[in-house]
């Protein structure tokens, strides 16, 4: 789960992790109280979205004045921000953080991730902060430095005081950014998060380390124990098609093809994707039904599938198992009387109750094209998309 900055800043705040003085606004009034209130004659006005570069993006300002907090507030709350993280349609900015401004001398890169390969959290650092660490990584590699942290010892400081040195940090505040690194590695640990970055860190002009950014996402499996940090959960800038497949217990992620797919099991429908692209298509999205689905269920993943307006053409690939195949038929019989069926649908049954499935499609009325094999409906599926238009003259059943 993501949150947001101010959020997750107020967490570092609370674990004496060092940050700058700010509060949230949801409206123009409240960031100009917000402002007020702040000892500052500086302030930054950000926008509040579960994205990165805002800053490049024209949603973080730096204001002189009240007048200017206030403009630029007018300007950045409920604008549709564009980033390189929030896809073409861009973010609505419904909350802005108005914080106070920082004489930066000096911006680093600090997170923490879980590294898979090494099955150990890892702490990365780098000299050149504010910009992407992927950036850095592919122009300048030699420039992230890499930690690995043994969970029984924890970050030690001696590693804590490395990176420090490593990545330049001036003497006088290697100490301060030692207790930044082990602060912030306490809440990785305490609070369950899967990413700490800090991008940028910064060394202030009056020798402070503090960060100026704050992304924490946290582990969904590991929410069920953080209450506190589930509070933060923004419906808002979620996919809305996951959220509701999230009621039904389906596991759904949007993705930016026009193929729906609809699948049993994790393994197949990771499978069907592949083969979806093999043969030249974009899945639309990851879709597992789960073993234990009912009628129901079905036709609500239908009915998602089907609100997604990219989706020109859907691929149902089921391996009955557990999951009869007549459920299945019984589901997509269900979402398509209830929702109007107006592209192209690739059917592939096979295993337990096949027969009575077919049927059940067969009875329906529905236009269904019946594929053999799972590469016969990838293929099928794919052709019919991009013929396009055409497709009602060739439906069969
Ligand atoms: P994003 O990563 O989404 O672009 P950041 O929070 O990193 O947003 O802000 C972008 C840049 O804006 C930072 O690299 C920093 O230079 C500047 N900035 C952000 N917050 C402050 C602040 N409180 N004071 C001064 N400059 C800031
Ligand atoms: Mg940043």
């Amino acid at each position: 789960m993501n949150i947001h900055e101010y959020q997750g800043k107020e967490i570092l705040a609370l674990n004496g992790v060092a940050v700058p003085k700010g509060s949230v606004a949801f409206t123009v009034e409240e960031a100009l109280f917000a402002a007020e209130h702040l000892n500052s004659d500086a302030w930054v006005v950000k926008a509040q979205i579960h994205a990165g570069g805002r800053g490049k993006a024209g949603g973080v300002k730096v204001a002189k004045s009240l007048e200017e907090v206030k403009q630029y507030a007018e300007q950045i709350l409920g604008s549709t921000l564009v980033t390189h993280q929030t896809g073409p349609e861009g973010k609505v900015v419904k909350r802005l953080l108005i914080e106070e401004g920082c004489r930066i001398k000096k911006e680093y890169y600090i997170g923490f991730v879980v590294d898979r390969s090494t099955s150990r959290i890892v702490l990365m650092a780098s000299e050149e902060g504010g910009t992407e660490i992927e950036e850095i990584a592919e122009t300048q590699p030699e420039k992230i430095i890499k930690e690995v942290i043994d969970p029984l010892t924890g970050l030690t400081p001696f590693q804590a005081r490395r990176v420090a040195f490593a990545i330049n940090i001036p003497g006088p505040q290697v100490n301060k950014a030692v207790s930044f690194m082990t602060g912030l590695y306490r809440v990785f640990c305490e609070k369950d998060c899967s990413i700490a970055e800090i991008n940028p860190l910064v060394l202030t002009e009056e020798g402070d380390v503090m960060a100026l950014d704050a992304k924490l996402n946290f582990d969904s499996n590991a929410l069920y124990r953080h209450k506190d940090i589930l509070a933060y959960r923004d419906l808002d800038e979620e996919d809305e098609k996951e959220l509701e497949a999230s009621k039904f217990d389906l596991s759904y992620i949007a993705l930016n093809g026009n193929i729906g797919c609809m699948v049993n099991g994790a393994g197949l429908a990771m499978a069907t994707m592949d083969i979806v692209k093999h043969y030249g298509g974009e899945p639309a999205n990851f879709l597992d039904v789960g073993g234990g689905a009912t009628a129901e269920k079905v036709t609500e993943a239908f009915k998602i599938i089907l609100s997604d307006e990219k989706v020109k053409g859907i691929f149902v690939n089921i391996f009955g198992g557990i999951m009869k195949c007549d459920i299945i038929a019984e589901g997509i019989v269900e979402a398509a009387k209830q929702v109007s069926l107006q592209v192209p649908l690739v059917v592939r049954l096979e295993g337990t109750n096949v027969e009575l499935g077919q049927k059940i499609l067969s009875e329906s009325g529905i236009n269904i094209i019946s594929a053999s094999s799972m590469a016969d409906g990838a293929e099928k599926i794919v052709s019919y998309v991009q013929k396009g238009g055409e497709i009602n003259e060739h439906i069969h059943q």
